[in-house]
């Protein structure tokens, strides 16, 4: 049976602040449940090809699983798995009624035509659907999915369980039972966390400045925000290259040209920030040292490691993409005095919005983008502030608190299931 450390050393060593039950311990060293599927799907060349696809509940102790499904050619089952660990500490960090889930296909979605990928989402809900559910585990994009690959993938549900069943997936179309904020829930939450944080954290220089790696739904919308909030965005990069100017860029103009190379009717941009003329490229790589006040990594995992965290000059990172920064990377920031505004607060808007999506789907109301924003800004400050305060209380870092505080959810609820008094 494999220790908590080798799952993942950061919660074990916050498992060591707690007198955390074995019980609880035990639940969360292997998922609850780990399904592979093979999913054969015909391509537009009219040849088969089987894709290897997955659905992970790692725990259920809070309630059904909740969690993104991935299309990328990085995802394999030990990937998947870690994510729904993950997923399990955010749940509980942001008190939500759900365990933790994951989900993906390895595919590169850019190889294959909107019909293929629509063919693809669709045997993954037939190929999963026996653990899936409003009450079982609810799936949501992530990477390289979007709202309209969750209109596919409710509607193949549909299909299947032959009842119109909208709660069991989040990130819907509004036309579908979507939440207005859901598209923009992830830099919502991040920009509420920066801003419950921005006076500890010394985020108030005039104007503060930020560099964003990753130029995607939750990287753009973000960088965004802050623009309007008046900091200055220097530096912005994509799959594709970067781009730095020390005055600030414009960001909404950014956008515009990034999504004016938009192809495949957007289930995947392949535009780039590049597009936007006259400023300095970045090489990749090149964003990481930039000296900003906050440094933003909103693209894919590990982006910062042991090679390259003694590079960064910034004081705060705010960690939106899931596992930006690794173990051996937090070590050597904590050693150099950078704060870390852990992804399973920082990144956690998309989750809660999913979770107010479920919660109107079941009672067939919408709430207005007021009502959900009011609602976003309570519970992420609240956390932010909950974070903050443990942390200070342990003298530990933000993220070894987080853990903590959601270690000690799952503590109560698994004592409670297991009592015998
Ligand atoms: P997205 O697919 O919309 O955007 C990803 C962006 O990262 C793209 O602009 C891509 O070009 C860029 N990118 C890829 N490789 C890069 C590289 N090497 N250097 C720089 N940029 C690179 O995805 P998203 O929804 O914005 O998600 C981004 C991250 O945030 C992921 O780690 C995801 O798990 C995490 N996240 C997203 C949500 C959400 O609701 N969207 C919620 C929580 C966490």
């Amino acid at each position: 049976m494999p220790d908590l450390s080798e799952l993942d050393p950061r919660l074990a060593e916050a498992a060591a602040h707690l007198p955390l039950a074995e019980a609880t311990l035990d639940r969360l060293r292997r998922p609850r449940s780990s399904l592979q599927v093979s999913l054969p799907v015909r391509g537009d060349d009219g040849q088969v090809r089987s894709y290897p696809g997955y659905r992970v509940r790692w725990d259920v102790t809070r309630g059904p699983g909740k969690g993104g499904v991935r299309f990328h050619p990085s995802v394999d089952r030990a990937g998947v798995e870690r994510l729904a660990l993950g997923m399990t500490v955010k749940t509980a960090l942001l008190d939500l009624p759900y365990g933790g889930a994951k989900g993906g296909v390895r595919i590169d979605p850019k190889a294959v035509s909107t019909a293929e990928i629509e063919r693809v989402a669709r045997a993954w809900v037939s190929g999963t659907a026996d653990v899936l559910g409003p009450e079982r585990d609810i799936p949501a994009p992530d990477l390289y999915t979007n709202e309209r690959v969750m209109a596919w993938m409710v509607d193949q549900w549909t299909a299947t369980v032959r009842r119109h069943q909208p709660a069991a997936f989040t990130g819907k179309p509004l036309a579908l039972g979507g939440s207005h904020g859901r598209a923009t829930a992830t830099a919502d939450g991040a920009k509420h966390v920066i801003d419950a944080l921005g006076t500890k954290l010394d985020l108030s220089g005039t104007p503060p400045t930020v560099a964003v790696q990753g130029f995607g739904n939750a990287g753009a919308e973000l960088a965004e925000q802050l623009f309007h909030a008046g900091w200055r965005v220097v530096a912005v990069s994509d799959s594709q290259g970067g781009i730095l100017a020390r005055e600030g860029l414009d960001i909404p103009r950014v956008r515009r040209h990034k999504d004016a190379g938009r192809s495949l009717d957007g289930v995947i941009c392949t535009g780039s920030v590049c597009d936007d003329p006259g400023h300095d490229l970045l090489e990749p790589g090149e964003l990481l040292p930039l000296d900003v006040d906050l440094l933003v990594p909103a693209a894919l995992g590990a982006a910062i490691t042991a090679d390259n965290a003694g590079d960064v000059s910034a004081r705060v990172i705010v960690e939106v993409a899931n596992g930006p920064v690794t173990a051996d990377a937090d070590a050597i920031l904590a050693a150099r005095g950078v704060t870390v505004v852990p992804d399973v607060l920082a990144s956690s808007g998309g989750v809660t919005v999913s979770y107010f999506e479920w919660v109107q789907n079941r009672q067939g109301l919408r709430w207005s983008p007021e009502e959900v924003d009011r609602r976003l800004g309570e519970r992420l400050r609240a956390a932010a502030e909950e974070t903050w305060s443990r942390a200070e209380d342990l003298g530990a870092p933000l993220r070894t608190a987080a853990s903590a505080l959601a270690l000690e959810r799952l503590d109560v609820a698994a004592r409670a299931r297991d009592s015998l008094e």
